[in-house]
């Protein structure tokens, strides 16, 4: 097959879904077949599935400030977890769980199906993805947002699609797009092609969050690991020495609700970080009173504004897909919230394409 003869495919986000995707077309159709690029806005891959590495004096403090934890409950992501459980990048989390509000005592939670983390950070799955798709002939571009797409008439082009990315325009198109992109974001980013309107892309949307991450004194120590925090505008509070193997120093990450982000997502990152820890100090002083000098024992301070974290409004499908005008869609908003979900739309969308295009 000659070059101008094989298909090519974009997929734009480097998340779980969007390598999900790719790891499922390739495994289906060669490259001498299909020619498949990546194009990821940030430095790095995994999306929400996120780990931020802080130099912190001479040490360093790695913070997983999106996803927590995935669970898995369907076959395909189990099939792909089992050899990397047993590699040791993925391992089975069992924090010390507890429940805490203003109104009642703390007490001990209890899950009831496995929870697994990575455990040199969350972003370790999408980098272990990223290496095997590499290594099948899959290019991966990071720090390449896709500002603009154009679809040319596709009776006249046999590669219609064209996209920019920053100010650089592409010089050659791609017969296929699948977009990993939150939903919002797909908006924006398509509103110059006529998307079927039965995608209706527009009726799907996500909760903002808030992560606050605190690098620890030495000694400073919780009686818990991982904390659902009710009656506040924190949701979640996990201490990073019960899951990270390569910390030279403690840190918390705090989440806060979806509600209290998007009531206050105006205000700025000072002032998220004030009320949040503010808040925390509350919340730990109903275990004992001495956190009230928890101020003493941070180190830093960081917030990190999620504007796409929980999916709102749902799909409903695994994926969308218009054929017409070979474009698709994956992504965790399509079934539910989870990195499963995302994982899932991503390999379902590959396996449909695949089929077409193999
Ligand atoms: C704070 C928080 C906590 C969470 N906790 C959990 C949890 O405990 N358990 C759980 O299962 N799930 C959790 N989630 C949800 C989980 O992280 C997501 O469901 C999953 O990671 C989504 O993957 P995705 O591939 O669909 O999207 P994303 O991970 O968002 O991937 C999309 C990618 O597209 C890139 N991109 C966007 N626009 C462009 C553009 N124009 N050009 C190029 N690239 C672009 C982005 O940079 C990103 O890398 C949490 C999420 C957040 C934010």
């Amino acid at each position: 097959m000659t070059i101008e003869q094989k298909n090519s495919l974009l997929i734009i986000g480097a998340g779980i879904s969007g390598l999900a995707a790719a790891k499922t077309l390739r495994e289906h159709i060669s490259p001498n077949e299909l020619s498949i690029d990546i194009v990821e806005k940030s430095r790095g891959f995994g999306g929400r599935m996120s780990c931020r590495k802080t130099k912190i004096g001479s040490s360093l403090l790695f913070s997983d400030h999106g996803a927590q934890f995935f669970t898995a409950r369907t076959k395909e992501f189990q099939a792909l977890l089992t050899p990397l459980i047993k590699s040791e990048l993925i391992q089975e989390w069992r924090p010390k769980l507890v429940t805490l509000s203003a109104s009642k005592k703390v007490y001990k939670r209890e899950w009831f199906e496995k929870h697994y983390i990575c455990c040199n950070g969350m972003n370790s799955l999408a980098k272990h993805l990223v290496s095997e798709l590499k290594t099948n002939d899959v290019v991966i571009r990071t720090n390449a947002r896709v500002k603009n797409i154009t679809r040319l008439n596709a009776s006249l082009e046999k590669r219609p699609w064209y996209i920019q990315i920053g100010e650089e325009e592409q010089k050659h198109g791609y017969d296929w797009i699948i977009s990993s992109i939150p939903a919002q974001q797909n908006l924006q980013l398509f509103h110059q092609t006529q998307l079927n309107p039965n995608l209706n892309l527009q009726s799907f949307s996500h909760w903002p969050c808030f992560s606050l991450m605190l690098a620890l004194k030495p000694h400073f120590s919780l009686p818990f690991d991982a904390a659902v925090v009710k009656e506040s505008p924190i949701s979640w509070i996990s201490n990073n020495s019960s899951r990270q193997e390569n910390n030279s120093i403690d840190g918390l990450v705090i989440h806060s609700t979806n509600t209290w982000a998007e009531k206050n997502i105006e205000k700025n990152d000072e002032e998220i970080a004030d009320i949040l820890f503010e808040n925390l100090t509350k919340i730990l002083m109903t275990i004992d009173n001495s956190y009230e000098n928890l101020a003493k024992n941070i180190d830093h301070r960081d917030v990190h504004r999620w504007a796409h974290a929980k999916t709102k409004h749902k799909a409903g499908s695994d994926f969308l897909i218009n054929e017409n005008q070979s474009l698709g869609f994956c992504g965790d908003w399509c079934i539910g919230n989870r990195v499963e979900d995302a994982f899932v739309s991503g390999n379902k969308l590959g396996a449909h394409l695949a089929k077409i295009l193999g």
